[in-house]
């Protein structure tokens, strides 16, 4: 049986649905241990509802910055877990960003302090690294609100004020709410920015305010009262917005969304199939499926292979026993546990000459010690440290290639000179063959440009081969030179 790690349930993605599990209730553990005005920091337990922080923070004139509309449900240790994104995520970006530091206890029951550089491994992993049981969190203090509303007929127009205001340090929140949702919230039937200020720009101030951002955060449930309660939450980059707002349109589906950030919320009834053919559309389109809800049990199969690989590393470096949250984010296979075994076998074998090092779970933790762990390694986060790996494997893959149309290259050169020989003896057979060998040459040097023109675009998403060789080979040559150095040690010892 798994443990489910669960906050206060709001996810949208069902991300602590249990599955003959034990759900592990964190909503009691809800006491603000802390909170030093001065350094303008909390320490939380991780069941605090985010509503009561800021209530409590409200006394010293504070604020925890990251604002869900789920505030009134969501705790800061379901926050953390999903790296929730609040409404002001524009000018204040996503929660790890606000972590100092957590605990929490791993999928082996060890408890773990996470500095600062380590949040990413618990944070954004659903529950699937550790249980987090306590934060220490940034604040800010409260600023001075104001807003103003925007209206018009023009999509054109309205992406063009967005583009301005992205621009502006005082803006905090551009919400639009699209025609066919101002009409169903009783608006005009036009397009409506809301936007907010953290400065006194704005023309609606005061209580006019405080009732528009309250409208503002209400906007879900009153969809939702009109049966649209299935929210999705497509990101995109602001040029590629506009065809996705097109498509919206044809399709007659509503949306609203803060458009400071690229997320768009498409609304669907129950059962809608429209909403599978605009996911992959958002594909398509380079969007991200997820941009602000999470992966949980809904939107695994969008993930790409090298999202997955991450996922799944992370999750054995912490969690090799599969105890938390089964399912959610990735499956994980038979050959993932057997990596797994693979490692444990190394361990004992590491056991057996006397090595008592860190050389634990995974790859990474092999070369780390107790100390880089808080700090992270060399100054890197072990996500950073993968990332980097991967990306040495595709150079690896990439100079491979060079190296092979040149090879190729060569090949065609040296064939030319034999084919022009036997050319006067037997011209029509050897030519064919040329020219076969020719056209799968031009493919491969065809599909190399490709390759690099999409490397340097920056947007190179390789299917690579299953790194399992190249890890093992890693694998194999760290745990070798460990090995090496440990044996050699115990003769100078001797
Ligand atoms: C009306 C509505 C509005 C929303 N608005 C937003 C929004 O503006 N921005 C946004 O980002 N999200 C939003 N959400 C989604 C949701 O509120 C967030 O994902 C929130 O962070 C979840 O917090 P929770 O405490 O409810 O976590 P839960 O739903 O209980 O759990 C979420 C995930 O975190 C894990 N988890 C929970 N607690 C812990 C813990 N202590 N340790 C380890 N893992 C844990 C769970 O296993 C699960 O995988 C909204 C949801 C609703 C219903």
């Amino acid at each position: 049986m798994d443990i489910v790690p669960r906050g206060g349930g709001s996810n949208l993605r069902g991300s602590c649905v249990p599955n003959n599990s034990i759900i592990l209730d964190l909503s009691k553990m809800d006491k603000i241990l802390d909170i030093d005005v001065e350094r303008k920091t909390a320490d939380v337990e991780a069941g605090v509802i985010l509503e009561d922080l800021n209530s409590e923070l409200e006394k010293f004139n504070l604020e925890f910055p990251v604002d869900t509309l789920s505030k009134e449900i969501c705790t800061i240790g379901g926050m953390i877990a999903t790296n929730a994104a609040g409404s002001r995520e524009i000018k204040y970006g996503r929660m790890r960003n606000w972590v100092e530091e957590l605990d929490a206890i791993d999928g082996k029951g060890n408890f773990r302090k996470v500095s600062k550089n380590d949040v990413s491994d618990f944070s954004g992993m659903e529950g699937l690294t550790g249980v987090i049981i306590r934060a220490k969190l940034k604040l800010i203090e409260k600023p001075k609100r104001t807003s103003s509303i925007v209206q018009s007929d023009s999509i054109e127009e309205i992406i063009k004020i967005i583009k301005k205001l992205k621009l502006e340090r005082d803006v905090s929140i551009i919400d639009i709410l699209d025609r066919r949702v101002s009409s169903l919230l009783g608006w005009k039937y036009r397009y409506h920015l809301i936007v907010e200020f953290e400065s006194e720009r704005g023309k609606i101030k005061g209580e006019e305010y405080c009732k528009i951002n309250e409208f503002r955060e209400r906007i879900y449930f009153q969809l939702a009262s009109k049966e649209y309660y299935v929210l999705e939450d497509a990101r995109f980059f602001i040029d590629k917005i506009e065809d996705f707002i097109v498509y919206l349109e044809e399709e007659d589906i509503p949306f609203f969304g803060g458009m400071g950030i690229g997320v768009l919320h498409p609304c669907f009834k129950a059962n809608d199939k429209k909403r599978i053919e605009m996911l992959n559309l958002v594909r398509k389109l380079r969007g991200k499926i997820s941009g602000k809800f999470g992966i949980g049990i809904q939107k695994k199969e969008f993930l790409d292979d090298i999202e997955v690989e991450l996922v799944k590393r992370i999750k054995l470096r912490y969690d090799p026993g599969l105890k938390l949250n089964k399912g959610k984010i990735v499956d994980l296979s038979k050959e993932d546990i057997k990596t797994k075994k693979e490692i444990e076998k190394v361990q004992e074998d590491e056991e057996e000459i006397g090595f008592v090092g860190k050389a634990e779970e995974s790859l990474i933790e092999i070369s780390e010690t107790e100390e880089t762990q808080e700090e992270g390694l060399n100054g890197k986060t072990p996500q950073k440290e993968i990332e980097e790996f991967l990306d040495e494997v595709i150079k690896k893959e990439i100079d491979y290639m060079l190296e092979s149309v040149k090879l190729e290259k060569e090949k065609r050169e040296e064939e030319k000179e034999e084919v022009k020989i036997v050319e006067e003896v037997k011209p029509h057979l050897e030519i064919s063959k040329h020219e076969e060998e020719e056209d799968s040459g031009r493919e491969r040097v065809e599909n190399f440009d490709k390759l690099l023109k999409q490397q340097q675009a920056g947007r190179l998403n390789l299917k690579r081969p299953a790194t399992s060789a190249e890890e093992k080979a890693l694998i194999d040559r760290i745990l070798g030179n460990t090995l090496k150095s440990k044996s050699k040690e115990s003769e100078n010892d001797s």
